[in-house]
């Protein structure tokens, strides 16, 4: 007789445990490209939650790259980098975005996650201390946690704190990290200033541009360029999976911390290349940003569309100028059920809940992108006023 497998009957009450609180998550099966529209379990929706900003996933030009790509590169990459993964293609995307962003050298991740859990553990470590923005995404606080730095956690943009965290701070290097565009509140952390400390108190500033990149500054080439910020201290990530619309990662910096990245992170070194076929796709990506005014224009012109109607019919949104646009329920049912209500419309607005937010923030995040039209947005706020009487005690 076999005795009770205690740890999964442990982690059976834990799931439970999530239902009861509300907070299990379901990953919901996509059954056409991502767009927006969507189709799930059989059904079509009008969807706001991709972060395609710019509408390049599946950009007939896009598709083109990489069916070009296909029978040159075949799929796999077949090795890490190091060994034999590492393309002409790689190369190539790695040059073009060094250049694009205005970095003077960069170098390629499978995804942002990696990205982030590679920079802190290679360039830190125990007698070091990072100085993170409290809302900064998961991936930038495992990868502090993971480079065993002293972590010091300053409360959202409050730059009077992290000066005296700085002051204080002892520890031999010390690196700031901040997401440019807060991926749940859609606000900007204040570059310049961060910066100005960074140089003050001899420290790197590590910037996680993955919602900015392609949306923000001239030409979309990202959250720096819109500051006119350099500086050898300025270490920028972001991802290629969201406005470029393909998938992957950068690291962008002084040359010598890229080349130190690729002698020593892990998360580089230890991994496949992505396959050739996505960075042909992203040089090609590249050019469309740089080219897409008018898609940033539309953009914007949707932003304030949507933020006008909410505050008209009474939500409370954040302070976003970006195509994140938070609505703060607080409760996580109520959160769960205004999204219920929007998808019983045929609206697919995800509900984002604690551990992702702050406890008593549920919310929904509606994120919007040049290939929605008016017409997609004023669908969106006809159900919002519809369902807000239907909510419990909104
Ligand atoms: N940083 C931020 C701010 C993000 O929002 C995300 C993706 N959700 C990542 C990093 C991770 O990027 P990727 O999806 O390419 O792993």
């Amino acid at each position: 007789m076999s005795a009770t497998f205690s740890a999964l009957h442990d982690l059976e009450s834990k799931l439970h445990e999530l239902d009861r609180r509300a907070q299990r998550r379901r990953r919901r099966i996509q059954q056409k490209p991502c767009g927006p529209e969507a189709r799930i379990d059989g059904r079509v929706m009008l969807s706001f939650a991709s972060n395609d900003y710019l509408g390049l996933a599946n950009a007939p030009e896009l598709i083109e790259a990489a069916r070009e790509a296909l029978p040159h590169w075949g799929l796999g990459s077949g090795a890490s980098h190091l060994v034999s993964g590492h393309t002409e293609a790689h190369e190539a995307m790695e040059q073009q975005l060094a250049r694009f962003t205005g970095m003077p050298a960069a170098i390629s991740f499978s995804t942002g996650y990696l990205a982030n859990i590679a920079v802190m553990p290679a360039l830190l470590g125990r007698e070091d201390e990072i100085f993170a923005d409290r809302l900064n995404h998961a991936s930038l606080i495992d990868g502090a946690l993971l480079s065993r730095a002293r972590l010091t956690r300053y409360a959202h943009c409050d730059l009077a704190m992290l000066g005296r965290q700085l002051e204080a701070s002892r520890a031999r290097r010390k690196l700031i990290v901040t997401d440019s565009v807060f991926s749940m509140d859609g606000d900007l952390a204040p570059l310049p200033a961060l910066l100005e400390l960074a140089e003050r108190y001899d420290a790197w500033l590590l910037i996680d541009d993955a919602h900015g990149f392609g949306v923000l500054g001239p030409q979309g080439r990202g959250a720096l360029a819109a500051a006119g910020l350099s500086s050898p201290r300025l270490i920028l990530m972001a991802t290629l999976g969201k406005a470029a619309g393909v998938g992957g990662a950068f690291v962008a910096a002084h040359p010598v911390v890229v080349e130190w990245l690729m002698q020593t992170a892990r998360p580089c070194i230890f991994t496949t290349a992505t396959p050739p076929l996505l960075a042909a796709a992203v040089c090609r990506a590249l050019e469309l940003i740089e080219a897409g005014d008018a898609r940033r224009a539309r953009l914007q012109q949707l932003i304030a569309r949507l933020r006008q109607g909410l505050e008209a019919l009474g939500y409370r949104t954040a302070a976003s100028a970006t195509p994140i646009q938070p609505v703060i329920i607080g409760e996580n049912a109520q959160a769960l059920s205004l999204s219920r209500a929007l998808e019983e419309r045929g609206l697919y607005v995800p509900a984002i809940r604690p551990p992702t937010v702050p406890q008593g923030s549920a919310r929904l995040r509606v994120s919007l992108t040049a290939a929605h039209s008016e017409a997609d947005v004023d669908r969106l706020l006809e159900a919002m006023r519809e369902a807000r009487t239907d909510m419990p005690s909104a």
